[in-house]
């Protein structure tokens, strides 16, 4: 969350902080600013989007080549000018844009307080802005080295770029816990949470690690660790294209996403599966074999639709490698006292690999010595860093914020690893490994298929897109699905929506259903598809409105519901890679009928880098 963007060369900085904020925009997009330092200081900000800051500098020629970013998520005080960053200290000696959160900022700010200092905001950031001046000041000491000092007194997360007033021709940074990467080039240097406003003018990056300090000039770029040893930067290629950070022809990225999946998929599993398809090779966690196949059992910690995934992970897993799984929201287990061993494998899902919460569950459970495996899309980010080994998804980049392409490619590795190490313990027969490998690699013509009703999705969206309350039924490894479905909902049309398991809306939820409740049931050939139909037929007695998503030439359902989408037959396990694409739809075309901004919902922001 929050998006940095800094450059120092010898280009203008202004469109390189722009554009860069507009690539970044998916990360926060409440508020926004830029700082431009080698000629005068001139700091834009304001309440709103980019194109607000871009009609705020009200077309001035804004010079220098020296300059920062930031586009905002708020987590300490509301959206505001004022709150906006960049962030200037009281004697205006220092310049700071800032993504996380300081958590001992009330504190600080006291003592700041009692030493005379005034707040323009109700920022965290902004007590580092003055915390970093007041030690330049009382200590005299230079720019570098109070950053350094004011940060062994900070407690929390930063990803920060800071400029000193005095010293404008150098920029500092500083990481720990949000990420940030820095843009080699000649003469110049990028920097950015992330590699997308960095590619279009240099494919060497170098991603800084937790606690190190950058100062960054034309010249040189000095690498250091918060208590001053000294560090190599490690400059590596980055593996992105600009093709895939715009939304070509599509209204939105969440369209191009939903429309991506067929090759998405089979970039996951692209050189994973044996020509033949006798085989399952994941080279990130041949090492790791061993211990996932010994396994007590699986704790599979993530957020949001990574934990759907996990969800769908959980089913697999005990299903065909028969290992027993439990999945954690990343925010719960970090705060229990969970039980875990070194016999324990735990499974981190993240698209970004940034995700705080999960971050934190991760180090706690490889301290308890357990095996830590990643599934994370940004290669590059923090938890690929931080596992034993892992799997990326190769999904491309994702900037829609409600996540659909990253959802199907987690579960496709998920499909992978249950399947290899299934085989490994003997879990599985041949014939079922090569019938699911056989099927696996059959999706993305699958979801082509589905893709071709989107005008007949669109119509069911026309019929519900005032519904007030949504329900969504599935059971099995299609109960997360449902979740999956009403999350999707919720998140960009502002609709309340439940998923449940099928069978509990007896137990509740059944309370609910009247004429006006439209609800969702997957309902896809499986072993409990004979149960499904029932809970169907108990919507119905009540009146309730049903879609059902069902399999191609589904005679029952398609009589009793009140509208079907078809999907194509596919083996049972593999249903929630397709069934999902529906409800993707559905929700966007409800979102965009509604009139909301499907790529920048409210509240929320991708790549949750705060707890
Ligand atoms: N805590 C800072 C603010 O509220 C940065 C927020 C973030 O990184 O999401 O302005």
């Amino acid at each position: 969350m929050c998006g940095i963007v800094a450059y120092v060369g010898e280009r203008t900085a202004y469109p390189i902080l722009i554009k860069g904020l507009q690539r970044l925009e998916y990360r926060g997009y409440d508020s926004a600013g830029i700082a431009l330092l080698n000629k005068g200081i001139h700091v834009y900000k304001c309440q709103g989007k980019v194109k607000d800051l871009e009609k705020h500098t009200n077309g001035n020629a804004i010079s220098g080549t020296i300059g920062m970013g930031h586009t905002r998520w708020a987590t300490h005080g509301e959206p505001s000018d004022n709150n906006a960053h960049p962030h200037e200290s009281e004697n205006g000696k220092f310049i700071v844009v800032h993504n996380g959160i300081i958590e001992n900022y009330a504190h600080l700010k006291k003592e700041l307080i009692n030493r005379g200092y005034n707040f323009k905001s109700e920022t965290d950031t902004e007590v580092l802005a003055n915390l970093i001046e007041n030690i330049y000041l009382e200590k005299k000491v230079d720019a570098e080295l109070a950053v350094r000092l004011a940060l062994t007194k900070v407690v929390g997360a930063y990803g920060l770029v800071i400029s000193c007033t005095d010293e404008k021709d150098q920029l500092i940074a500083a990481r720990k816990g949000s990420p940030l990467v820095i843009g080699v080039g000649d003469k110049e240097y990028f920097l950015a949470s992330d590699a997308t406003p960095i590619v279009e003018y240099t494919d060497q990056v170098i991603y800084m690690n937790d606690e190190e300090v950058a100062i960054i000039s034309r010249e040189k770029l000095d690498m250091k660790s918060i208590q001053n040893d000294a560090k190599v930067p490690k400059i590596q290629k980055v593996d992105l294209s600009i093709e895939e950070i715009d939304k070509g022809d599509y209204e939105h990225f969440m369209l191009k996403e939903i429309y991506e999946q067929p090759s998405s998929i089979a970039d996951t599993y692209r050189g994973r599966i044996s020509l033949d398809k006798s085989k399952i090779f994941l080279g990130g966690i041949t090492e790791a074999l061993p211990a996932i196949a010994k396994a007590n059992r699986i704790i599979i910690v993530a957020c949001g639709t990574s934990w759907h995934a996990g969800l769908v992970g959980e089913y697999l897993f005990e299903e065909y490698a028969r290992i027993p799984v439990e999945v954690e929201y990343a925010s719960e287990f970090r705060y229990r006292n969970p039980v875990v061993s070194a016999d324990d494998v735990v499974i981190a899902i993240s698209q970004s690999g940034e995700t705080a919460d999960t971050l934190a569950a991760i180090k706690m459970a490889k301290e308890a010595g357990a095996t830590i495996i990643g599934i994370c899309n940004v290669a590059g980010s923090s938890i690929p860093r931080e596992t034993h080994a892992g799997v990326y998804t190769h999904a491309g980049p994702e900037i829609g914020v409600a996540s659909t392409k990253a959802f199907t490619s987690q579960v496709t590795v998920l499909t992978m690893m249950a399947l290899l190490i299934g085989k490994k313990r003997l879990a599985l027969d041949e014939i079922t490994y090569s019938h699911m490998v056989d099927e696996l690699t059959q999706i993305p013509e699958k979801i082509k298929e589905i893709l071709k009703s989107e005008k007949h999705i669109k119509e069911i969206a026309e019929t519900y897109q005032k519904a007030s309350n949504v329900l969504y039924l599935g059971r099995g490894c299609l109960f997360p699905v449902a979740l999956e479905g009403a999350l999707k909902l919720k998140e960009i049309s502002y609709i309340h929506a439940e998923g449940y398991p099928a069978a509990e809306m007896k137990h509740g939820p059944i309370a609910l259903i009247d004429e006006n409740m439209p609800v969702f049931v997957i309902a896809t050939k499986d072993k409990s598809y004979e149960k499904i139909v029932s809970n169907i037929q108990e919507v119905k007695a009540r009146n309730g409105k049903v879609i059902a998503i069902v399999t191609k030439g589904d005679t029952v359902i398609t009589n009793m519901a009140d509208h079907v989408i078809e999907v194509p037959d596919c083996h049972e396990a593999l249903a929630p890679l397709l069934t999902v694409i529906p409800l993707q739809i559905i929700s966007y075309h409800i979102a965009v009928l509604r009139g909301c901004n499907v790529d920048q919902p409210r509240n929320l922001a991708k790549s949750v880098t705060v707890e």
